[in-house]
């Protein structure tokens, strides 16, 4: 930490606020400048108490850190890039991976359609929603027990790998035997209760950034997780809240190539929740993967007009395959940047 003191500190002020620093268990150097003088403290910030108290001494101007508030996750401490194994189906690293499905699973006929459908075309990872945390109560809050139940029947038929939100710890049981990868969403972003519990479930997850979250935010959401137990996280920017209507949300490219500079762990983008509109997904898709992403998520639905949530902006299933194809040099793009990297 870095404390600037203000310009009228006495000696008698730099003495006393150098022995506070010792007993926080810091070590101070004391750096006098022209007009100002600043102590430079030694000492781990992540598990000794915080200097940040000092700030309020009157002979204190302002007080810094220098370590960031994320380790385990930060390229620092482990410079390559980390891989997630969900169920076989790898991410980062060079892996890139495409995960697709419904926003919310309606029916056992609508998730077997869009699994035929998307399974046909490669896709490894599918999206399997049985509960659907909403802004509004009065919204489909998805199928729930039923809805874990059809997981399981098509997992039993196609055993292909499923991502699932979990809405609080008390899901995290009732879903563990059918998720291969849970989805925390924004909603949930820094519920750090459920972070927690979740890192326990011994399964990779995908932590979406919350609408309004820093990316410091973010990362430090991730570093619950790994210091919890679970070191298989999946990053996915999807847009942030904004002031500017004409997407749903603000798809924050810069975030996702700032992510990679700051952690080892892959990043995925979702440019369906970021669009709000089917039309602009493919777009945002490919500048997803040309910004650096690991991926993307993305929502496709056998008869999007009629779904349940989210109908704007789902993409139909059964041309889920002609969409890949003219992803596909973004794809190689995706991976050759990865080799240069
Ligand atoms: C979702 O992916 O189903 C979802 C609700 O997205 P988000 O949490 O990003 O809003
Ligand atoms: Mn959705």
């Amino acid at each position: 930490m870095i404390i600037v003191l203000k310009r009228h500190a006495s000696e008698t002020d730099i003495a006393t606020i150098s022995e506070l620093v010792c007993s926080l268990r810091y070590q101070p150097r004391i750096i006098r400048g022209v007009e100002q003088t600043v102590i430079a403290c030694i000492g781990d910030e992540l598990s000794n108490r915080s200097l940040e108290v000092l700030s309020n001494l009157p002979a204190v101007e302002s007080v810094f850190p220098v370590q960031k508030k994320f380790k385990l996750v930060s390229r620092e401490y482990h410079p390559s890039d980390s891989v997630v194994n969900v169920n076989g189906a790898l991410i980062g690293g060079g892996n890139i991976q495409i995960i697709a499905g419904p926003c919310a699973i309606e029916s056992y006929d609508q998730l077997r359609a869009a699994v035929v459908d998307l399974t046909a075309c490669g896709v490894k990872i599918i999206r399997a929603m049985p509960f659907k945390p909403r802004t509004s109560p009065y919204d489909f809050q998805g199928l729930k027990l039923d809805g874990v139940k059809i997981m399981r029947d098509i997992k039993a038929e196609f055993n292909v790998a499923m991502v699932a939100e979990v809405p609080g710890p008390a899901q995290i049981e009732m879903l563990r035997d059918v998720t291969d990868m849970f989805q925390i969403g924004a909603r949930n972003a820094q519920n750090y209760d459920l972070l927690e519990h979740l890192a326990h479930a011994g399964r990779p997850v995908l932590l979406k950034r919350g609408m309004a979250s820093t990316v410091e935010e973010w990362l430090t959401a991730a570093e619950y997780l790994v210091v919890n137990g679970c070191p298989q996280v999946v990053l996915c920017e999807r847009g942030l809240r904004s002031f500017d209507k004409a997407t749903r949300n603000l798809l924050d490219l810069g975030a996702v190539a700032v992510a990679r500079q700051l952690t080892h762990l892959p990043v995925v983008v979702d440019p369906s929740h970021a669009a709000g509109a089917s039309s602009l997904v493919p777009a945002l898709a490919r500048a997803g993967l040309a910004a650096g992403a690991d991926g993307l998520i993305i929502e496709a639905h056998p008869d999007p007009v009629n779904a349940f949530s989210d109908a704007s902006q789902q993409l139909e299933s059964s041309s889920f395959g002609a969409f890949l194809e003219t992803l596909a040099p973004w794809i190689e793009l995706a991976k050759a940047l990865r080799k240069q990297a």
